[in-house]
C-alpha cells in the first residue's frame, strides 16, 4: 500500500545538517500491524512523519497504492492526512471537555453528516471499543486506557486507512498498555487498517506482524513476526 524507495531526509537547522533518514526502502501492506523500534534519536518519528505525510523528505520516492506522490504540495499532504490517516499519540489527543460520544461523533460531523446519523454511527463504534458504560463521561473523567480506546474509536470514525501510533502505551501502566495493544490488534483484524506503531515498549512486538528496527536513520532489521511465529509452531 505504501512504498518508499531510497528515501532520505536531512534536517537543516541554520546550516547544521542532521540525518533524519538515509536511503530507506520499505513496503507496508494493507492490514499490516508494524512496530518501528530503535534507540532515541534513531529516526523513528521521522519515519512515521514521512509515512503519514506529516513531513516531506529530500530524496527518493513515495508511492501510495502504486501512485508516485512527488507532486504533492502542502494542500495535498493536508488532504492525505485528513482522508487517510488517524493518529494515536501517547498523550491521548481527545477533547477533554467533550463526552466520549461527542469525541467520536466529531469526525462524522466534520465529514458533513447530520447529527442524528453521526450519533448512530458513533454509538456503534463506542460499542465496539467497549466504552458503552462511559458514553456520557467527559474526557477528564476517563482512565488512560479508556481515553486511548476513545481515541481509537475516533480514529476509526474518520474512516482512515492508516493508523499512526506514537508510543500509544507510553502513559499507561503495564496492564492497561497490554490491553490497549491487544485491543489494537483486534480492531486491526476487524477493520483492516494498517497500523504503524512507533514504540520503546518491547512487548508490543508480541502483538505486531512485523518489527522494523531503525538506527541512525537506516533500517537495520525488518522481521516478519508472523513467519517467526509460524516456524516456532512447526518446530
Ligand atoms: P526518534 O523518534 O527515534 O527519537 P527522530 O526521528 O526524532 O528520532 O530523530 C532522528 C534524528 O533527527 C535525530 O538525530 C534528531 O536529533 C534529528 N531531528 C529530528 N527532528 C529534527 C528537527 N526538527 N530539526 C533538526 N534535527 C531533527
Amino acid at each position: 500500500m505504501i512504498k518508499l524507495e531510497r528515501v532520505s531526509k536531512i534536517y537543516n537547522n541554520n546550516g547544521v545538517l542532521t540525518t533524519g533518514l538515509h536511503n530507506i526502502n520499505l513496503e507496508l501492506e494493507k492490514n499490516e500491524i508494524v512496530a518501528i523500534v530503535g534507540e532515541s534519536g534513531s529516526g523513528k518519528s521521522t519515519l512515521l512523519n514521512v509515512l503519514t505525510k506529516m513531513d516531506s523528505f529530500d530524496e527518493g520516492e513515495y508511492y501510495y497504492k502504486g501512485n508516485e506522490t512527488s507532486y504533492f504540495d502542502v494542500n495535498d499532504m493536508d488532504n492525505f492526512r485528513k482522508d487517510k490517516v488517524g493518529f494515536i499519540f501517547q498523550n491521548y489527543n481527545i477533547i477533554d471537555s467533550y463526552t466520549v460520544l461527542e469525541n467520536v461523533m466529531l469526525p462524522f460531523i466534520i465529514k458533513g453528516e447530520n447529527k442524528k446519523d453521526a450519533k448512530i454511527k458513533a454509538k456503534e463504534l463506542i460499542n465496539k471499543v467497549g466504552l458503552n458504560n462511559r458514553i456520557k463521561n467527559k474526557g477528564t473523567e476517563l482512565s488512560g486506557g479508556e481515553k486511548q480506546r476513545c481515541v481509537i474509536a475516533r480514529a476509526l470514525a474518520s474512516d482512515c486507512e492508516i493508523l499512526a501510533c506514537d508510543e500509544p502505551t507510553g502513559n499507561l501502566d503495564k496492564q492497561s498498555g497490554d490491553q490497549i495493544i491487544r485491543f489494537m490488534k483486534e480492531t486491526n483484524r476487524l477493520f483492516g487498517q494498517t497500523y504503524i506503531i512507533v514504540t520503546h515498549n518491547k512487548e508490543i512486538a508480541d502483538y505486531t506482524d512485523r518489527e522494523i528496527t531503525i538506527d541512525d536513520g537506516e533500517i537495520i532489521n525488518d522481521i516478519d513476526l508472523l513467519d517467526v511465529r509460524e516456524n516456532e509452531v512447526i518446530k
